[in-house]
């Protein structure tokens, strides 16, 4: 199995889709809930945890590309669904008595605090949670990139990717029943294989910046906590592999 680094900050990247649960779309404000849980228990282990959320429930920039609609301006409009989902979780989080900061890289005075780092840092030290909206707050960019962006400045020692699978794949395991899961993997070999884990800026992103990455499956009730035990499924993507 493959070994969880020590950590004691973490980023937390959740893609959008998770935020439906079973829906097709949009928002299930009760697995959000369900969501926040997982979160709270992972911090009351003594971590500090920034969170990162995707936006590909509601819209996808290329979706709307695809669709005949300028890049750029499809691109802002996932943009705000990232930030719709963040005040999702922030409501989530808060109904558990988690105390929480949206901090958005487009500005959005009336709705959240601008992306800020060192304030960013004091809430953490202050023990809330900062949830990071709006991605990198430009187009032709994913919120894999914001995770990987936040990661490094807020000098987090792991990103840890929640979405629908249980890591990496050597092929699509929806297609390839033979699939095989990587324990590690690493950075090169994703992007030499193109392997699909996040975007290829945000890999090189956090190889650069040497912050492993670990994929694992955030629909399993518990499984982030047993991830951070050690005891999950997952798979690291780091330098040496
Ligand atoms: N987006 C963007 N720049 C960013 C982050 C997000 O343009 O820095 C847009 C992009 O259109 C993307 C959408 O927001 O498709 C939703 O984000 P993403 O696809 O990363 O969400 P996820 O797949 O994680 O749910």
């Amino acid at each position: 199995m493959s070994e969880m680094p020590p950590v004691k900050r973490v980023l937390l990247k959740l893609s959008g889709e998770v935020l439906m649960g079973e829906q097709g779309f949009g928002i299930d404000p009760a697995f959000v809930l369900e969501l926040a849980k997982e979160v709270k228990a992972a911090q009351e282990t003594g971590l500090e945890i920034c969170l990162v959320i995707g936006g590909g429930n509601i819209f996808r920039g290329m979706a709307g590309a695809a669709q005949g609609m300028d890049r750029a301006q499809a691109d802002y409009m996932g943009m705000l669904a990232t930030v719709m989902n963040a005040l999702a979780m922030q409501s989530a989080l808060e109904q558990l008595g988690v105390h929480t900061r949206v901090q958005s890289a487009v500005e959005m005075d009336q709705v959240c605090e601008p992306v800020i780092r060192r304030r960013a840092e004091r809430h953490l030290e202050k023990g809330r949670i900062v949830i990071f909206a709006a991605g990198v707050g430009a187009p032709y960019f994913t919120t894999d990139s914001g995770a990987a962006l936040r990661a490094a400045e807020m000098r987090c020692d792991a990103l840890l990717k929640g979405t629908s699978v249980d890591g990496v794949y050597d092929s699509d395991p929806k297609k390839n029943a033979g699939a095989k899961r990587y324990d590690t993997v690493s950075y090169d070999r994703v992007l030499a294989d193109n392997l699909r884990v996040m975007d290829a800026s945000a890999v090189a992103l956090c190889r650069d910046n040497d912050i492993p990455i670990v994929v694992f499956s955030i629909r399993e009730k518990g499984n982030l906590a047993r991830v951070l035990a050690g005891e999950g499924v997952q798979t690291i993507v780091k330098g040496e592999a």
